[in-house]
């Protein structure tokens, strides 16, 4: 693992690492539109990885500007809603943290 600070998504995403940072944040199932619960994630069928769709603007200057997103849409009417990649890393990286302290923890009682 490298430790690289970079605005580029930095890891793979899963359907299931979504489906756990939509529970823990507590987002709405319900399609604000049409209030069908049914939501389809957009995954990369070739490693079935969730893709980094980038929102892109690159003004006259040369600044650059990028946001990646995870897309969700409502498989009845098709509106779409946006997620900041970001906060789905952040979310897996608190997770995977928590994971490692408590193995610490047990490593410590096996110890004594
Ligand atoms: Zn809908």
């Amino acid at each position: 693992m490298t430790d690289e600070v970079s605005s580029k998504p930095t890891r793979l995403l899963t359907f299931d690492d979504f489906v756990r940072f939509a529970n823990e944040k507590g987002i709405s199932k319900s399609c604000p539109a049409c209030g069908t619960q049914n939501w389809v994630v957009s995954i990369d069928v070739r490693d079935s990885h969730i893709p980094a769709i980038i929102a892109k603007r690159i003004p006259d200057n040369g600044s650059e500007f990028s946001l990646p997103v995870v897309l969700n849409e409502c498989s009845n009417c098709g509106y779409l809603r946006l997620f900041q990649r970001d906060k789905v890393e952040e979310f897996l990286n608190n997770e995977e943290a928590k994971t490692e302290e408590s193995e610490l923890y047990k490593a410590d009682e096996e110890y004594e």
